[in-house]
């Protein structure tokens, strides 16, 4: 189809035309000075991103899953036990991964829809006397339901009854987009992916690491090679890596830096608050229920939308797909066939929110759903006409 591609999965995103071209350079010498000072600079503008200036980031080949796995296996031995918060079909296999090298996952479970109450956690926490549990396992952002789980308050309840667990935190689609601050939520282990508020293509696993992790590391006995951190920050050190690192996104991702550094973080941060708002008025517009329970809660990288009854979600997103050449998230886990996504995440303006969501009530008309025309439209028009595109002092 002519025209820009309507990529509205939450992530991976549309890659801005700057970072394609930073792309699609002439490699270089992985091992030769201008890699070392091209990797200088991403791992200074990674520490910003993260909020942190005593973290260390660590960077891998990879996709997010390879970062959970790089989490657990550097800070846990099997047999060790941790407190896995799971609220959707993310968080689960997040807390899989930590049982698949023999870590004992003691669950507390949210509703689909809901976050992780901190209160629930400190009181886990509270109950083990013995200092048993070794990490506290959160997502930040579930994306399979649109739910942003209040990190700091998890945090605070930690610090309330002086509990010692390692806190990791999986921001693979909250970074760049919702704001997560490493430094001030004493996070031990931060983990994300290339693909969603970093505006690249897939393809990476990134780390931020705290000290307490760093000296978990030297203790944990799970297995590990290629994920295996200390290598990876000794030849940093020396501006290279002990395999060959993924080049041309590295050079991606120096351009996608400056640009989120350029406008900003608390501008980015407010533009994706500002474009989720008029989302979710759209959907309502649109006489359609989110998934989320509470609006403190609220995903501003991806709405979950509640399928209207006797329809299908999956067939509802190939029908998109088919029609508008519109790409939707499908419903994951247990909300299956009965939610679709909208992805409103990184490189992404108002103009295009509100192709999207036209195309979305033409989509859901065409499917079949009696859909006021225009009226989600004219919600969001509506919101984002009265709220300032700006934070102040951007
Ligand atoms: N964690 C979250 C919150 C995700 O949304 C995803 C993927 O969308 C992952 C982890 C897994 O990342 P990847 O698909 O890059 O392996």
């Amino acid at each position: 189809m002519p025209g820009r591609p309507f990529l509205q999965i939450p992530g991976p995103t549309l890659v801005p035309e700057m970072v394609m071209r930073a792309i699609s350079q002439p490699l270089i010498d992985h091992r030769g000075p201008k890699f070392a000072a091209l990797l200088r600079e991403v791992l200074k503008g990674l520490r910003d991103v993260f909020q942190t200036k005593e973290g260390q980031i660590v960077l891998y080949p990879g996709s997010g899953t390879g970062a959970w796995e790089a989490s657990i296996v550097n800070t846990l031995s099997p047999g060790d036990r941790v407190l896995g918060c799971v609220n959707g079909h993310f968080s689960a296999l997040f807390c899989q991964t930590a049982r698949a090298f023999g870590i004992e996952v003691d669950v507390i479970e949210a509703p689909y829809g809901v976050g992780i109450a901190a209160d629930q956690v400190e009181e886990r926490l509270h109950g083990d006397k013995g200092h048993k549990i070794k990490a506290v396992i959160v997502v930040h952002n579930e994306t399979s339901t649109g739910v942003t789980s209040n990190v700091a308050a998890i945090r605070h309840g930690m610090d309330r009854i002086g509990h010692p667990a390692l806190f990791v935190v999986d921001t693979v689609s909250s970074l760049g987009s919702i704001d997560f601050r490493f430094d001030e939520w004493k996070v031990d282990v931060a983990l994300t992916g290339p693909q969603k508020g970093l505006m690249l293509p897939p393809g990476m696993a990134i780390l931020a690491i705290s000290e307490k992790a760093l000296l978990a590391s030297r203790a944990a006995r799970c297995p590990r090679s290629f994920w295996d951190w200390t290598p990876v920050l000794e030849r940093n050190s020396r501006g290279e890596f002990p395999y060959t690192p993924a080049t041309a996104l590295i050079f991606g991702l120096k351009e996608s830096l400056s640009m989120l550094a350029e406008e900003g973080l608390a501008q980015v941060f407010w533009r994706h608050a500002r474009l989720a708002e008029a989302c979710r008025r759209a959907v309502r517009g649109m006489g359609l229920k989110l998934l989320p329970k509470n609006e403190q809660e609220y995903s501003n990288t991806v709405t979950a939308v509640c399928m209207s009854d006797g329809f299908d979600s999956d067939a509802f997103v190939a029908h998109a797909q088919k029609t508008l050449d519109l790409s939707l998230g499908i419903g994951l886990g247990k909300v299956k066939g009965k939610v679709f996504r909208i992805g409103h995440l990184g490189s992404l303006n108002e103009l295009e929110l509100l192709g999207s969501l036209a195309a979305v009530e033409m989509a859901l008309k065409s499917f079949g759903i009696a859909v006021p025309m225009g009226a989600g439209l004219a919600a969001a028009e509506s919101y984002l006409m009265e709220a300032p595109t700006h934070v102040a002092g951007a």
